[in-house]
């Protein structure tokens, strides 16, 4: 599992490693996915390191509140009108990168679920 120091999206967050950047706050950054499965494949991130869902407590709430609001602004702002969204939670899960993150996954390529 990444720690701080290994972490790609923390390097992303402290511009060690380039993005395609769409929207960033005081607590959150969002940029394109590198391997986009479907027309518009974007991640959002707490630009803390945070492991994944399983690695949040009580003193996360109001972070995780405003991750929540935050993802329907991105969405808006990139003239989404639907979309999905994905969180994938430990190598069982699906998960690669191992600080957490939303996918916004939308356009016609969205397979049924
Ligand atoms: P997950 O499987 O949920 O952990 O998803 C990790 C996602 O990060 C994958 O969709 C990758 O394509 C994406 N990814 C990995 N490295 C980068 C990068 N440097 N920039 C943008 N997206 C990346």
């Amino acid at each position: 599992m990444s720690t701080t120091d290994n972490c790609i999206f923390c390097k992303i967050v402290a511009g060690e490693i380039p993005s395609k950047k769409v929207y960033e706050d005081d607590d959150f950054l969002a940029f394109h996915d590198i391997a986009p499965k479907a027309d518009t494949h974007l991640l959002v991130i707490p630009k803390r390191h945070i492991v994944n869902l399983n690695d949040l407590n009580e003193d996360d709430a109001e972070l995780m509140g405003k991750m929540m609001l935050v993802i329907p602004k991105i969405a808006e702002q990139e003239g989404l009108v639907g979309y999905r969204t994905i969180t994938n939670t430990g190598k069982e899960g699906g998960q690669e990168v191992f600080h957490m993150h939303f996918h916004i996954l939308a356009g016609s390529r969205l397979p049924g679920f």
